[in-house]
C-alpha cells in the first residue's frame, strides 16, 4: 500500500486466501495471531471480514482512519470495519443495492462494538446538517438505551448483550440517514430472576439505584442499597471496573429524551423497572398447602406504584384460575408454586417492557417519508454457543445459526455467480457441505423437533421433558444428525447422559440436556396474574398486559415457534440484500489484551465455519483484482509495461500475464479485473515483484 495508515500492514497476509497452506487451520490460526500481535486485528477471508477482538483501544476509529477509509476500493486498503462499511455504503448510494452486515461470533468477541463502529462510520461520513443531523443522533443514542435494558455484566463480557438485534437504517436516493428500525429477538429474560455467581441483572437496575436523585427513588420507594433486592442478590458483589452505572443512569436518561421519550414515559418505565424489583422481594409461607404472602411491604409498594389493589394483587400471586370447558375453577397455590408464578410475572413484566420499548423506538425512529427508501441492516446476534451443559436457549440459538449459515451459502455463491455474469467468465461449480439437512431436522412442519416439541407441549395428559425425550428418540433415532443416547457409541455414552441428545451441527456436535425444555417452551403465565396487571394505572402495563388478553381462548404460541417464525422472516428480510460478513473472534477468556489462546481460537475458527468459508473462496477463482491495480504492481516484471503501458490496461495485463508464462486454465480475463485460480500463481508473481 503506497504510504499513510497502510504501511503497518505487513505482518502475514492481510487476505487469508493467500495462505499457502489454505487447508490447514494451524496456518489460518498462525496468521491470525502474528498480525494480532502487531495489532492487526482485522484479516480477510475474501469479502469476509475476520475481527479478533484487542481488549485494548487501538486508535484505529479516529477521523483520520475515517478518511483514510472513505470511498477507498476495498482491496486498495488494509482491512478494517471501515472498509467493509465503505464498501457496503457505496453500492448502497452508488447502486441502490439494499446491504446487510452479518456480524457473528461468541459473547465477548466484540459484535456489538462493531456494530457501533459501523454507525460511527456511516454517521461521519454522510453530510452534518438539520434532519440528517437528527436521525443520526437518534440512531446512535438508541445504543445507550438498549444497552441499559437488554445488557447485562456476565463472566464472559462486562457489556453482554442478552437479545439478538437486527438494525436497519434507512437512506434516502441521496444516501442521507433518514430514519431506522429495530427488530429484537429473544431476550434472556431468565436473568431478571437469577444470575450466575460473578454476573449481574440488567444494567438499568443498577443504573437507577445509583444514579436516580433521593427524591426519585423515594418515589419508587426504593433504598440506595443493591443488596435489599432479592432479584439483584443471586451473582455476588454488584461492581464492576470500567462501568459507573450512575453515570450510564444520566446518559441513558439523556439518550431517552433525545429520542423524544416524554419525562412522564421515562418515569413510567422507572415504575416498572422498581415494581419488579419490589415483586422479587415479596416472599411466601405455606399454611395447608396454601402459599400466603409474608413481605406485605412489597406488596404495598407495587400497589402504589402499579395502581393495582393489594388484595388483587396477593390473590393472583397465591391462585390460579382455570377455564375447564366453561367451568371456571379457582385454585389456591401452594408456596412453591407461587414463588413460581412471582418469578413468571416478573419475567413476563421485564420481557414486555423491553419489546414495548423497542416498538417505542422505532417510533421515534420512522423516517418521515417511508417510501424510496433503501436500507442497510446490521444483524448482531449470538453466535453457535456450545456450553458444558446446554439448554432450550443453545437450541433456539444455534438453529438461527444453522439457518444464517445456509443463507451463507446461497448468498455467497449467489454474489458470486453474479460477480462471473458481470465479468463475463463461465461460472465454476462449487461443492459444498449443505446444512439444509440440519435445519429441516429441527424446523421441518409436522416432522421436525420444533413441530414435535410444541404437539408434547399441548397435549393433554401429563406431558413432560422425559415423554418428549423419548419420543423425539422414536422419531429421530435413525436420522444422520441426531444421537439419542441408546444409539450413542460406547465412548459418547459414557459423557453422554440419559436425559440428554445430541445433535451434529454443521459447526460441531452438541449435546442438549432436555431438562426445562417444555416449562421453558411453555412459558406459563397464569391468567389471574395477566388480569391483575391489567387493571394497573401505568399507561405502559396497560398496553403491555391488554384487557382481556387472558379470556382469550387460543394459546398463544410457544416460545420456540415464536422464535422459528421470527427467524424465518429475518432470512427473508436479508435474503434481497447484499451481504457483508464480520466474524468476530475473542482471543483469550480473560477479557485481556495481548494474550492470544491459539486453542481458542481454533475453536472459534470451527464455530464460525471459517476454514469452509476459505475453502470454497478458494474452490473457484481464489484472487481478483482490477485491471489497473493489477497493472501497477506489477508492469516492472514485463519489458513491454514498463514504465508504461500505453493501452487499455486489461491489454496490459494480458500482456504481462504471457510474458509470466501464466498458464491458460490458471486466470480468466473479466470486463473489469483479472481472475486467478490458484493463489500460487500470484505467489510466483509476487516473489518476482519483491526480488526486483
Ligand atoms: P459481543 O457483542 O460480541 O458480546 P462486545 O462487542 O460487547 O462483544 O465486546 C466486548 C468488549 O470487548 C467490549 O466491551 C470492549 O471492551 C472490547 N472490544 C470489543 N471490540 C473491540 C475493539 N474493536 N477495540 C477495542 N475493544 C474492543
Ligand atoms: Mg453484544
Amino acid at each position: 500500500m503506497e504510504g499513510g495508515l497502510h504501511d503497518r500492514d505487513r505482518v502475514g497476509v492481510q487476505d487469508a486466501v493467500l495462505l499457502e497452506d489454505y487447508l490447514s487451520e494451524e496456518a489460518f490460526v498462525n496468521n491470525l495471531e502474528r498480525r494480532f500481535k502487531e495489532h492487526l486485528i482485522y484479516t480477510y477471508i475474501g469479502p469476509v471480514l475476520v475481527s479478533v477482538n484487542p481488549y485494548k483501544d487501538l486508535n484505529i476509529y479516529t477521523s483520520e482512519y475515517i478518511k483514510e477509509y472513505e470511498n477507498r476500493n476495498f482491496f486498495e486498503t488494509s482491512p478494517h470495519i471501515f472498509a467493509i462499511t465503505d464498501n457496503a455504503y457505496r453500492s448502497l448510494k452508488q447502486e441502490f443495492r439494499e446491504q446487510c452486515i452479518l456480524i457473528s461470533g461468541e459473547s465477548g468477541a466484540g459484535k456489538t462494538e462493531a456494530s457501533k463502529k459501523i454507525l460511527q462510520y456511516i454517521a461521519a461520513v454522510t453530510e452534518h446538517r438539520g434532519v440528517v443531523e437528527k436521525v443520526k443522533e437518534k440512531l446512535l443514542q438508541s445504543n445507550p438505551v438498549l444497552e441499559a435494558f437488554g445488557n447485562a455484566k456476565t463472566n464472559r463480557n462486562d457489556n453482554s448483550s442478552r437479545f439478538g438485534k437486527y438494525m436497519d437504517i434507512q437512506f434516502d436516493f441521496q444516501g442521507l440517514p433518514v430514519g431506522g428500525n429495530v427488530i429484537n429477538y429473544l431476550l434472556e429474560k431468565a436473568r431478571i430472576v437469577n444470575q450466575h455467581k460473578g454476573e449481574r441483572n440488567f444494567h438499568i437496575f443498577y443504573q437507577l439505584l445509583t444514579g436516580a436523585t433521593e427524591d426519585e427513588l423515594s418515589q419508587l420507594y426504593l433504598k440506595r442499597n443493591l443488596r435489599s433486592y432479592y432479584y439483584l442478590s443471586h451473582g455476588g458483589d454488584s461492581n464492576v471496573d470500567n462501568i459507573d452505572d450512575a453515570q450510564s443512569y444520566k446518559e441513558v436518561r439523556q439518550a431517552l429524551t433525545t429520542l423524544e421519550f416524554p419525562d412522564e414515559e421515562q418515569n413510567d418505565m422507572m415504575v416498572i423497572i422498581a415494581s419488579v424489583l419490589h415483586l422479587g422481594n415479596v416472599g411466601f409461607s405455606e399454611e395447608d398447602g396454601k402459599g400466603k404472602v409474608t413481605k406485605l411491604d412489597a406488596i404495598q409498594n407495587i400497589s402504589k406504584l402499579l395502581g393495582i389493589t393489594e388484595s388483587e394483587l396477593t390473590h393472583a400471586l397465591t391462585h390460579h384460575t382455570i377455564d375447564a370447558r366453561g367451568d371456571v375453577i379457582t385454585s389456591p397455590l401452594n408456596r412453591e408454586q407461587a414463588i413460581y408464578a412471582r418469578d413468571a410475572l416478573a419475567k413476563a413484566i421485564y420481557d414486555r417492557l423491553f419489546s414495548w420499548l423497542v416498538t417505542r423506538l422505532n417510533d421515534s425512529l420512522q423516517p418521515e417519508n417511508p417510501k424510496r427508501n433503501v436500507v442497510m441492516g446490521i444483524l448482531d446476534i449470538y453466535g453457535f454457543e456450545i456450553f458444558g451443559k446446554n439448554s432450550f436457549e443453545q437450541l433456539c440459538i444455534n438453529f438461527c445459526n444453522e439457518k444464517l449459515q445456509q443463507l451463507f451459502i446461497e448468498l455467497t455463491l449467489k454474489s458470486e455467480q453474479e460477480e462471473y455474469l458481470k465479468e463475463g467468465i463461465e461460472w465454476q461449480h462449487v461443492e459444498y457441505f449443505d446444512n439444509k439437512v440440519i435445519c429441516d431436522l429441527i424446523e421441518e412442519k409436522h416432522k421436525g423437533i420444533i413441530s414435535l416439541m410444541d404437539e408434547e407441549c399441548l397435549r393433554p395428559g401429563n406431558p413432560n421433558d422425559k415423554t418428549l425425550l423419548m419420543k423425539m428418540n422414536d422419531s429421530f433415532g435413525c436420522h444422520k444428525h441426531y444421537i439419542s443416547h441408546e444409539k450413542a457409541d460406547i465412548k459418547l455414552q459414557k459423557i453422554m447422559g440419559r436425559d440428554e441428545f445430541r445433535l451434529i451441527h454443521y459447526a460441531g456436535d452438541v449435546t442438549y440436556n432436555i431438562n426445562g425444555f417444555l416449562e421453558k417452551n411453555n412459558d406459563l403465565l397464569f391468567r389471574d396474574l395477566k388480569e391483575a396487571m391489567s387493571h394497573s394505572t401505568n399507561k405502559i402495563m396497560n398496553s403491555i398486559f391488554p384487557p382481556g388478553e387472558y379470556k382469550n381462548k387460543k394459546r398463544p404460541e410457544t416460545v420456540i415457534t415464536q422464535f422459528k417464525t421470527s427467524v424465518n422472516e429475518l432470512m427473508d428480510i436479508l435474503m434481497d440484500k447484499e451481504p457483508s460478513y464480520v466474524r468476530c473472534i475473542k482471543p483469550n477468556d480473560l477479557k485481556q489484551p495481548s494474550i492470544f489462546d491459539v486453542d481458542l481460537v481454533k475453536h472459534q475458527t470451527k464455530y464460525l465455519g471459517l476454514m469452509e468459508n476459505l475453502r470454497v473462496r478458494r474452490a473457484g477463482f481464489a484472487y481478483r483484482r482490477i485491471y489497473e491495480k493489477f497493472l501497477h504492481r506489477y508492469k516492472c516484471l514485463c519489458k513491454e509495461t514498463w514504465p508504461n503501458y500505453r493501452g487499455e490496461a486489461k491489454d496490459g495485463v494480458q500482456v504481462l500475464v504471457n510474458a509470466l508464462g501464466y498458464d491458460k486454465e490458471d486466470y480468466r480475463m473479466g470486463k473489469t479485473k483479472i481472475f486467478i485460480r490458484f493463489p500460487k500463481t500470484l505467489f510466483e508473481t509476487e516473489d518476482a515483484f519483491q526480488l526486483k
